[in-house]
């Protein structure tokens, strides 16, 4: 399921919850899209039923590319501008576009609120995002990069589906802009609208810095910019369960689901926020600010996969263990996957821990499945993560 943003309501994740109970394998996947998974569904037509009366599949020809990520913490805490009406208005352009029913399902569009959580920070997955630099303009990057091109806001929208429109038309074999061509990229200048916006030249400091704040929110209670509160909520592996995910619709009226397959409950008060951190900790997930399970990101491995190599969420899981029991803080960023796919993998300079086969591979290294904890501990003493 699409969730433009990440974002969700109460009512439709009381509805996803239910769905994954009745009708899938009883969890819910969050991905590194913000967009949620129920797998090993046993009757797609009644799960499409439910999730359209929830107002979860809005788009008939468009469902596949309503791919928007943006600052989750937009309009809450930080941030130069509010992305969320763009959110919204990005949605309408898309679906509003024929053309843009062809774009490939794996195209990403983003909204970066100046932070650099979403847009920059060398994450070439997204496809064309706008960036803001100031309160009324923004960035205009592709796969990653730079144009040099300024957007005003108010132009946002519009240069974004010109831009995927562009895609369409010029992406040959290409799933992603990071896979084109000269050719194919320079067309794809050509349509973004460098004839009637300033072109600065590239900037390396819009890709490389968060310009007015952390860019990725720590775990736990977060206080927002009016005073209140929203709960930052970790999941391991980016999987809850039906009750998880019920727990989440009942401490706030809307959530929103984060890249880093987390979900932000907003908009709390200071005695509710609490407690709802403590609600959160008794069911498992995560609420310390730097827990060190947050750093550890895994695929579906066998549990769900036929590609899969390994159960590398049962091996992730067991290294985590043996370097809690070796202690110290903090953990070791490291991503599992059991193929060479890595799905998943945050663009971070996460430990790339791949099944091969006959173990694993750690960046590169032949390990057992036995001496991962071992290595990652030796990686995490020599502060390499
Ligand atoms: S990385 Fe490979 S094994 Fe893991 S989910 Fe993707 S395709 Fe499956």
């Amino acid at each position: 399921m699409r969730l433009p943003g990440g974002r969700v309501t109460a009512s439709q994740l009381a509805v996803l919850a239910s769905c994954a109970e009745a009708l899938g394998d009883g969890t819910m996947h969050l991905t590194s899209r913000a967009n949620v998974q129920i797998r090993g569904v046993s009757d797609t037509l009644a799960l499409a039923a439910w999730l359209a009366d929830a107002g979860l599949l809005p788009s008939a020809t468009h469902e596949r590319v309503r791919n928007v990520v943006a600052s989750p913490a937009s309009g809450l805490a930080g941030g130069l501008v509010d992305v969320w009406s763009l959110v919204t208005a990005l949605d309408d352009a898309i679906c509003a576009r024929p053309q843009l029913a062809e774009l490939p399902g794996r195209f990403w569009f983003g909204l970066d609120d100046g932070r650099g959580d979403v847009g920059g920070a060398f994450d070439d997955r997204v496809d064309v995002c706008w960036r803001a630099v100031s309160r009324d303009t923004g960035a205009l990057l592709l796969a990653g990069v730079d144009t040099g091109v300024r957007v005003p806001v108010t132009d946002a929208v519009g240069v974004l589906v010109d831009v995927a429109a562009a895609f369409v038309r010029c992406r040959g074999e290409a799933w992603q802009v990071r896979e084109l061509d000269e050719a194919g990229r320079a067309e794809l200048l050509a349509n973004c609208g460098e004839s009637r916006f300033p072109c600065v030249g590239r900037s390396e400091s819009v890709i490389h810095r968060a310009e007015c704040s952390e860019s990725v929110i720590h775990l736990g209670a977060v206080r927002q910019d009016d005073g209140r509160h929203a709960v930052h909520a970790g999941l391991r592996f980016g999987t809850a369960t039906a009750a998880q995910v019920r727990l989440l619709a009942e401490i706030a009226d809307e959530a929103v689901v984060t890249p880093w397959r987390s979900v932000l409950l907003p908009d709390l008060d200071d005695a509710d926020a609490r407690a709802a951190e403590r609600r959160l900790a008794d069911a498992g997930v995560l609420v310390e600010p730097h827990d060190p399970a947050a750093s550890i990101t895994a695929c579906i491995g066998s549990q769900g996969c036929a590609k899969a190599l390994a159960d590398v969420r049962a091996d992730a899981t067991n290294a985590m263990s043996e370097l809690a029991a070796v202690g110290g803080a903090p953990g070791v960023a490291a991503h599992f996957a059991g193929c060479t796919r890595r799905c998943g993998r945050p663009p971070t300079s996460a430990v790339d821990v791949l099944a091969d086969g006959d173990g694993y591979l750690v960046d590169g290294d032949r390990v057992a499945p036995g001496e991962l904890a071992d290595v990652l501990a030796q990686i995490r003493a020599k502060g390499r993560r």
